[in-house]
């Protein structure tokens, strides 16, 4: 049997999502967040719901390792803001 190929999509908000139907997050059509895979590989685990992997140079593309960093979404609403309010300044 030919095995089908799934090529990687782009999400709404501009993340890289990737077909990975075994994942426990994976949506409806068998999609994860390539960012969170990237990191969940890295710490050997799957992320919690209440974990962000944010993009440190703010490219939502440039899920190489040393661009994500984990932390709370607690610590992310607070990083995200700062970069919201310098932006209008
Ligand atoms: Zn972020």
């Amino acid at each position: 049997m030919e095995k089908a190929t799934y090529p990687n999509l782009t999400h709404a908000a501009g993340y890289i999502l990737i077909y990975r139907p075994e994942h426990p997050a994976a949506n409806c059509h068998g999609y994860v967040l390539e960012h969170r895979c990237v990191m969940e590989t890295e710490i050997g685990r799957v992320l919690q719901r209440n974990e962000i992997v944010h993009h440190i140079n703010g490219d939502k593309k440039d899920n190489r390792i040393e661009n994500l960093s984990l932390m709370d979404w607690h610590t992310h609403g607070s990083i995200e803001s700062k970069k919201y309010w310098d932006a209008r300044i």
